[in-house]
Parts: structure tokens; sequence; C-alpha cells
């Protein structure tokens, strides 16, 4: 499969986590096999392939410091990706950085193992992931440079828990440059916390812990979020409170 299912290429900053204000190539892969409570993912114009709703279309930037977008019809060829890509990168000296987020970019798998070799010599790969296929995780390991690994907390997104799957994807993951995520509402309790820094314990205790509050009406209040702090640094070593930047600066 040379083609992907996408939502959208454009250029903006990292809005999240350690490497937040940086500036990267967004490839939004569409379609998740979760769907979280405070998910703010929209699919317009949905179409359902193997069970899974995707958009019709991509939405596409047409060049850098343009708002200009073109819509293709997805999915959209590997040829067409990198040169939409390609087109997106800043001249100069810094190496241009291509964030694979979604949806969640390991339900299409097939398709990063044609493409990311194909790209891998211009840009630093950054993956975002729902950290629960650990066996795709295995298979494109060697493809991509960072990876942003978002636990799943039962109490956060209404869902069963993935502390099975979560601590098997660590595993895959390892050796890479990698951080945990977790997003906390007003719904989180202290328990999924203390589960999550125990599997961060037992696979590095020194692996950084991101705890990003949702945003709107399931928000967190400011004491809960130095609660959740608190209880993680009694175990792991470091904990850091990031909010989602660009919904604050009011960047795509
Ligand atoms: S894993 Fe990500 S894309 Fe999927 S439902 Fe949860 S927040 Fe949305």
């Amino acid at each position: 499969m040379k083609h992907a299912q996408l939502h959208e290429v454009f250029s903006s900053i990292q809005g999240e986590g350690p490497w937040v204000g940086q500036r990267q190539i967004f490839v939004r892969f569409a379609g998740c096999d979760i769907r979280c409570q405070y998910c703010d993912t929209t699919l317009d114009e949905v179409q359902i392939l193997d069970g899974q709703p995707y958009p019709q279309s991509c939405s596409i930037q047409i060049a850098i410091g343009s708002e200009q977008r073109e819509r293709l019809p997805n999915p959209i060829l590997s040829q067409t990706l990198t040169m939409s890509c390609t087109r997106l990168i800043i001249p100069g000296p810094s190496r241009p950085v291509l964030s694979l987020t979604g949806g969640e970019p390991l339900l299409q798998t097939t398709f990063l193992m044609e493409w990311l070799p194909t790209v891998r010599n211009h840009f630093t790969i950054y993956l975002e992931t729902n950290g629960i296929h650990h066996g795709d995780m295995e298979i494109i390991r060697d493809l991509v440079d960072i990876i942003s690994i978002d636990f799943k907390l039962p109490s956060s997104t209404g869902l069963r828990p993935f502390w099975d799957d979560h601590t098997k994807f660590m595993q895959s993951a390892r050796g890479k440059t990698l951080y945990i995520k977790v997003v906390v509402t007003r719904n989180t309790k202290v328990e999924d916390i203390l589960t999550t820094c125990t599997l961060i314990r037992q696979f590095d205790r020194s692996a950084l812990l991101v705890i990003q509050p949702a945003s709107g009406p399931l928000a967190p209040d400011s004491a809960m979020l130095l609660n959740y702090q608190q209880t993680a640094l009694k175990s792991i070593e470091n904990v850091r409170i990031i909010p989602q930047t660009h919904k604050i600066l009011n960047i795509p």
C-alpha cells in the first residue's frame, strides 16, 4: 500500500511536550481505533473503510508562509505526500522535523514502512502515538527518531485500561528518544497517575512524564494539576505540566 488516508498536511509549531515551540511539518493521519472522551479530532466528510471512518479528502498547505490549502482526495500517494512535505521546508541550516500524528499513525504501518525510508535522510521523524500498537512500533522502530507515547488513563478517556499495551509499547520503543504523556481531565483519578508512574519506574525512572491538562469543560483545576505532579514526583524523577500551547496562541 503506497498511499495513506490523511486528514491534513501543514507547517506549524509543536504545541505539546518537551519540543514545544519547535517548527514542524505535520502529517495528520486519519482514523483511530479508540475514542477518548476529550478527543478534539473531527471528521468532516467521513467515509467508512474496513469499519474505520476516514475523511474523503486531505487538506494540504500549498506553500510555507501561505494560509492557502488545497484538497486532495484520499488516499494520498506516497510521492504526493513527499512533495507536499518538501515544499513546506524552511530553507536554512536547521534540519526539518516531520511530525506523524493523527488519529493514530500506527494504524497505517504498512504505508509507513514503505514511505519513511524515502524521507528519512531529509527529516527528523517525530511520532505521536496512543502507545497501544506495540507490534507496529517494533516494525517501524528504526525509522523514527523521537516518540511521544500517549498513555490512555481510563479515568480520563472513559475507556478500558491499556496498561499491558503501554508496557509492551515502551519496551518496543526502548533505546529511542521518547517521553510519556498523559492527558488529565477533571475526572482523572490519582490511582491512574500512580499506575502510570509504576510502569515508567519499571521501564526507566528517569523517563520524562508530561502531564497535559485537557481544555474546555473537562479541564482540571490548578490544584488538581499540582496534586497529580506531586503524586508522580514521589516515584519518578522528571515530571512536567505542559499545556497545549498552540491553543493558547491560537496557532493551528
Ligand atoms: S487516541 Fe488520539 S485521536 Fe484517538 S480518540 Fe484518543 S485523542 Fe483522539
